[in-house]
């Protein structure tokens, strides 16, 4: 899977590639799917959400950057995968789910991996996570109208937020980096995630409408 989806598709970061070779990607996955556990797909983990392509997860890790040691918010933790890879390079990772089903799951697979610097917290992560704020890297792993300012504002000077942004049937990956009071946003690849749904994201039903 590394070599010929992830590094063969770019993806350089020698922490990054290290850290989702170490990572057994069949335990984040329902049973039926395990034949497609390496597969280059997201594959369905219930309550209508995915567990994201593995090169979507090296992609949106490499793009933040990180150096190792840093303070990790996720939006989005659905089965706790790639809360995993970043926990292998950050200091400490935050990560957010609002199905409460999902949260509980992932937090039990990844303290039964022994993850220590994981905490998964059930809420609206479209708002962020201020009680941990500042991050150095904030990733949304689902897709959202606009960029929330709300997580802007959480990131530390020199942060770099990584989301995707669109409609709600495709998205372009984007990443801003926040300098002072100032931010550069830059649009990376183009992407499909399920929507990110709350006060900063989509409403619940009829997806498409902003809120
Ligand atoms: N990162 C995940 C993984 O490694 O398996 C994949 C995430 S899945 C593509 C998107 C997740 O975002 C879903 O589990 C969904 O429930 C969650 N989500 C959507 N809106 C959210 C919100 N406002 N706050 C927290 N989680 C949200």
């Amino acid at each position: 899977m590394v070599e010929h989806q992830i590094k063969a598709r770019g993806i350089k970061n020698d922490m990054v590639l290290e850290a989702v070779r170490r990572i057994p990607r069949h335990l984040f996955v329902p049973s039926e799917s395990l034949d497609s556990a390496y597969s280059d797909k997201p594959l369905p983990i219930g309550h209508g959400q995915t567990i994201s392509q593995p090169y979507m997860v090296a992609v949106m890790t490499e793009a933040l950057e990180l150096e190792g040691g840093e303070k990790v918010l996720e939006v989005g933790t659905g089965s706790g995968y790639q809360a995993a890879v970043l926990a292998e390079i950050a200091g400490r990772v935050v990560t957010t789910e609002r199905v409460s089903e999902l949260a509980e799951e992932a937090r039990r697979k990844l303290r039964d991996l022994g993850y220590t610097n994981i905490e998964v917290i059930v809420t609206d992560g479209s708002a962020g996570f201020p009680e941990r704020a500042p991050y150095d890297g904030i990733i949304v792993t689902a897709g959202a109208p606009e960029i929330p300012r709300v997580l802007v504002d959480q990131l530390a000077d020199g942060g770099r937020l990584v989301i995707p942004v669109g409609n709600s049937y495709q998205q372009t990956l984007t990443r801003l980096r926040r300098s002072g009071e100032e931010h550069v946003t830059e649009r990376l690849e183009g992407c499909v995630f399920v929507p990110l749904i709350g006060e900063h994201g989509w409403a619940e039903h009829g997806e498409g409408d902003r809120r």
